[in-house]
């Protein structure tokens, strides 16, 4: 059997203390302070299985993929096929339909432009929720752009909610592909996905969801949203950076054109043309990231061992008493409405940059800035924002440290 395929050591299902025991990065103080580490909707911290599969592949499947016949080629080809597996299972699609990306802005990319350029064209138009982090605004503005088509934007409510009325008032026969973030990165609301997925195919669209952040919080399967293409990235799912995925319905990216062209995605080659492989490695060219890959699918793994609908309540209840607190903080504002995972908000007379870095001080990791989604600040009244996420692996301890950093904070800036 596949080393990489074995079990975390030591895990349990046991509860949120036994999933924390799991992220080593947690044991480390910082600044002297116990880690409350609240930026897991920017970068998620790794757990135990994956650090050990990511060692194992640089010691023992340390070989290309794909293209050797000797042992250490072989033990690495067999542990990254599996991980696609994995993949698929966790998103309740099929191997051949999930390419490996660098992330969700490299999946994303490759719809803009593979099959946005074979498919949008000059009065044509598409559609991004306001909602939308960059890497699912700016790649349709560029489409846009050179195809001379119209990117027309899905108005929210104050809430951060799509309002779906004037999103179906958008949809009419020139509208190609509908844009559509799972959750949010900045107001944590959940969108509506199937009921705009039936929305956008009655009017002829195809639908492609952001999964950046949904991903690590919510149940995804492919299927029951109704989408068309579906992107996330790795290291929000506790995965290494450099990794993602866009899974796509078998016949549209059997019809897709390349993007990025060299070895591994042909079936053969003379000087003057090539033959190209299926998907997904039509789409894969170039030596991929072993590594992070195969730490993908110890991720997944890692997370199937665990009890996702306890998870879920452990979050929820996080959440709520995280927003509830911060709304009852002077001089806080919450953006938005939140429902999962995020909770962004301003201090009245303190820049996010200056209250993240008094609060890390503290030990209270968060962020701060616009957050990849400078046009949703600007719907929202703000310029940028202090944003706490939360994982699995976050307790009350953490929320109890964001406050009390927060109380320094309008002591240092009284
Ligand atoms: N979409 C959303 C909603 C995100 O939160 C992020 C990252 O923060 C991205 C897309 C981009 O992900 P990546 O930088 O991993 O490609």
């Amino acid at each position: 059997m596949d080393p990489s395929r074995s079990e975390p050591s030591g895990q349990s299902t046991a509860g949120p203390a036994a999933w924390r025991r799991e992220f080593p990065a947690l044991d480390a103080p910082v600044h002297g302070r116990r880690l409350a580490y609240l930026d897991s909707a920017s970068t998620a911290l790794k757990p135990r299985a994956v650090i050990d599969a990511v060692v194992r592949v640089f010691t023992h499947q340390a070989g290309n993929v794909h293209r050797g016949v000797h042992a250490l080629s072989e033990a690495a080809t067999e542990a990254y096929d599996a991980a696609r597996d994995d993949i698929a299972r966790f998103l309740g699609g099929r191997p051949d339909e999930v390419v490996l990306t660098s992330g969700t802005t490299g999946a994303l990319n490759l719809v803009a432009h593979s099959w946005g350029r074979a498919h949008v064209g000059p009065g044509d138009a598409v559609i991004a929720t306001a909602l939308e982090h960059h890497s699912n605004l700016v790649p349709w503005q560029a489409l846009c752009a050179e195809r001379g088509a119209t990117l027309r934007i899905a108005p929210i409510d104050d809430r951060g909610r799509i309002d779906l009325e004037a999103l179906a008032g958008l949809l009419d026969d020139r509208v190609r592909l509908v844009a559509v973030s799972q959750l949010s990165n900045v107001v944590g609301t959940i969108a509506p996905v199937a009921e705009i997925a039936a929305l956008a195919h009655a009017a002829g669209a195809i639908v492609v969801v952001d999964g950046a952040q949904a991903v690590a919080h919510l149940a995804v399967d492919v299927a029951a949203l109704g989408c068309d293409f579906y992107a996330f990235s790795g290291h929000k799912l506790f995965a290494p950076p450099g990794t993602g995925v866009l899974w796509g319905r078998r016949a549209l990216l059997e019809a897709m054109p390349a993007w990025q062209t060299g070895g591994e995605m042909v079936a053969s080659v003379d000087y003057a043309r090539a033959r190209l492989r299926e998907p997904p490695h039509r789409f894969e060219a170039g030596t991929p990231n072993i590594a992070g890959v195969i730490g993908l699918g110890a991720a997944i793994r890692y997370l199937a061992t665990l009890d996702r609908a306890a998870i879920a309540r452990h979050e929820a209840r996080l959440h709520a008493r995280l927003r509830e607190a911060l709304a009852g903080e002077d001089r806080v504002r919450v953006l938005g409405a939140p429902e999962a995972a995020v909770v962004a908000f301003t201090v009245a007379g303190a820049h996010p940059h200056d209250v993240a870095t008094i609060v890390d001080r503290e030990g209270v990791a968060i962020r701060s800035g616009h957050h990849c989604a400078e046009p949703l600040h600007h719907r929202l009244g703000a310029d940028a924002s202090a944003r706490a996420s939360l994982a699995l692996y976050n307790d009350d301890a953490d929320i109890d440290a964001l406050i009390a950093a927060l109380a320094r904070v309008r002591e240092v800036l009284r």
